[in-house]
């Protein structure tokens, strides 16, 4: 391809709106513009760097037994409501002329669900895993950082049907390994992190997070053993609780107008948020639940469900709390609490001494409150969001915090979808059974931001070959000299007849601008047609390395190709860890 025939509109300032260092190249380098609030165009270089991603992913997913198909983007109401997720929020929804509702398709669960139930019959069409590359929509409330999280974005969405458990286990597995291959391909390194399963359901499950400052989930990772888990799946590894050697100090009611949260009532009592109990009332299924955790702690609420041997908690209103304890938020505590809430305390509570809580009645605290002498938890649980510094729940050593941006995330569904949806098969022994399904997403337009966003520097992107829209730029510097035409479009043919995918940089423009727009746009290998092709030379350059090498005309094809090979395997050397 010739630039001049390339629609690449490179900015010289950078955009306001961008935040994130991908986004500001992406949209520097013309890879991508902005239409609204999480809709982006991708541009020839951006779309082709996306198609590169694709290219891997086929390969990948047919190696490990899936098989291509192509659902809708519309998907009937009917079928969302069979599994209760018509009711999802992120659900861009409309109507057809004859009023009936429709959804943008989000994840598409319930449609394969029912392409296999009215489809497969029998065992013996098993184990199935069909995946599709396509658009989708969710009605995101903050839309951020452009393409990470986007309103409509690509993904790839991968499903597979076993007959039972130890079949779904080797299918995941197959996955797994496909996914790492991928990344690795694509010239990202993500960890897999175990998460909690949320709005999908289902079982074990790990996330793909690629550690970046500008990720946006905290990740919490052992250094001693390697395992990794985001912050709503840590648990937090039991130590043996420090006991406060303070005496007890007489209980003492104290008022304190207008404080809510704990930071108010630490400052208004001049006490460390360390000494206060943070009470939270929950609603398990139909009973309360107070939750307990220090003041500097976050509850988390998947642990908190567990707990309480619930699926899900739900934080009650303030008005549903003022009718049930008594007090406003802020000013509730576990002491003198009515005896069917249930009072699930933190572990690290059972240490505490002459504590302040709030006092069931609203602008009161009580200080000086102690357990067993004033109140007893029910249950003491791992009910707090790990921190640094917490103990790793699979060996001694300690926890870190990490920053992850999300590439992929793949689910042991079990039966969830096929149990709503009565999706069954005729298994070996005559009976009917219902399906043992995994799910797998890849976000293959977030990958366009996460790959630049780990392999950049001042000047642009550094794109690994896999995906890099063009492998080779040639950069005639004056098209207006003839040695330096000649020696530009030999190597750019020879290359193109080898089959490598070369940009031939013959615009108009002074050298300076040149070498900026390959420098953003991230191409890895670099031929310089300048003086030199005078005495029969071009240079060679490696882009983020110094690495520049003047090599005579003859002799530069064959060196492209040793430096191309070369960055291909390195990369096929990672995937092949996997
Ligand atoms: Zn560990």
């Amino acid at each position: 391809m010739r630039a001049t025939q390339l629609f690449f509109p490179t900015l010289r300032e950078i955009p306001s709106e961008a935040e994130m260092i991908n986004h500001k190249l992406l949209l520097r380098a013309g890879y991508i513009r902005k239409v609204a609030a999480g809709i982006y165009d991708y541009l020839p270089l951006g779309y082709k760097l996306i198609r590169k991603i694709e290219t891997i992913v086929r390969k990948e997913m047919e190696d490990a037994g899936a098989q291509e198909i192509l659902m809708p983007t519309m998907v009937p109401a009917e079928l969302y409501k069979e599994t209760g997720r018509w009711d999802l929020d992120v659900l861009f929804k409309f109507k057809d002329r004859g009023y009936r509702d429709y959804a943008i398709g989000f994840t598409h669960e319930e449609i394969v669900t029912d392409l296999v139930r009215r489809n497969v019959r029998s065992y013996k069409e098993l184990p199935m895993n069909l995946y599709q590359i396509q658009g989708k929509g969710r009605d995101e409330a903050r839309p951020r950082g452009g393409v990470v999280r986007g309103r409509e974005f690509i993904m790839l969405d991968a499903y597979s049907f076993d007959r039972d458990w130890d079949s779904l286990d080797s299918s995941y597995a197959k996955m797994y390994r496909a996914f790492s291959r991928t990344f690795a391909l694509c010239g990202l390194e993500p960890l897999a992190v175990e998460a909690d399963s949320g709005a999908i359901g289902g079982k074990t499950n790990q996330e793909y997070m690629v550690i970046t400052p500008a990720g946006e989930d905290d990740i919490l990772v052992c250094d001693t053993c390697g395992y990794s888990a985001n912050s709503e799946k840590c648990a937090i590894g039991e130590t043996k609780i420090k006991m406060s050697e303070e005496k007890f100090n007489a209980l003492t009611e104290v008022e304190t107008p207008d404080t809510r949260t704990v930071e108010q009532v630490a400052n208004f009592l001049k006490v460390s948020p360390k000494r206060i109990i943070k009470t939270l009332i929950y609603k398990a299924d139909n009973k309360f639940v107070a939750a307990l955790v220090r003041g500097d702690r976050e509850l988390n609420e998947p642990k908190l469900a567990a707990a309480a041997g619930v699926k899900k908690v739900e934080m009650v209103e303030p008005e549903t709390a003022l009718e049930v304890i008594g007090a406003e938020i802020g000013s509730i505590g576990p002491v003198g609490l009515k005896k069917e809430i249930k009072i699930i305390a933190d572990r690290e509570i059972a240490g505490m001494a002459n504590a302040v809580v709030g006092a069931n009645k609203t602008g009161y605290h009580l200080m000086n409150v102690n357990i067993d002498r004033d109140f007893s938890p029910t249950i003491y649980a791992d009910i707090r969001v790990a921190v640094k510094g917490d103990r790793c729940p699979k060996c001694t050593g300690k926890l870190k915090v990490e920053k992850g941006m999300e590439v992929g995330h793949i689910f042991k569904l079990g039966t969830v979808y096929s149990d709503a949806m009565n999706a069954k098969f005729l298994d070996d022994d005559g009976k009917e059974k219902v399906y043992v399904m995994g799910c797998y997403g890849m976000g293959i337009s977030r990958m366009l931001a996460a790959i630049p966003e780990v392999n950049n520097d001042k000047d642009g992107m550094i794109l690994p070959i896999t995906v890099a829209p063009f492998e080779v730029t040639i950069m005639l510097l004056n098209p207006e000299i003839d040695d330096q035409c000649v020696a530009a479009t030999r190597v750019y043919e020879e290359l193109t007849d080898k089959g490598v995918d070369v940009l031939l940089d013959d615009r108009d423009e002074r050298p300076g601008v040149k070498f900026k727009d390959n420098d953003l746009m991230g191409t890895p290998i670099q031929v310089v047609a300048g003086r030199g092709c005078a005495e029969g030379k071009v240079e060679i350059r490696v882009r983020g390395t110094e690495k520049k090498e003047e090599v005579a005309l003859d002799d530069a094809t064959e060196y492209v190709m040793k430096l191309r090979d070369e960055m291909f395997a390195a990369l096929r050397d990672k995937a092949n860890k996997f």
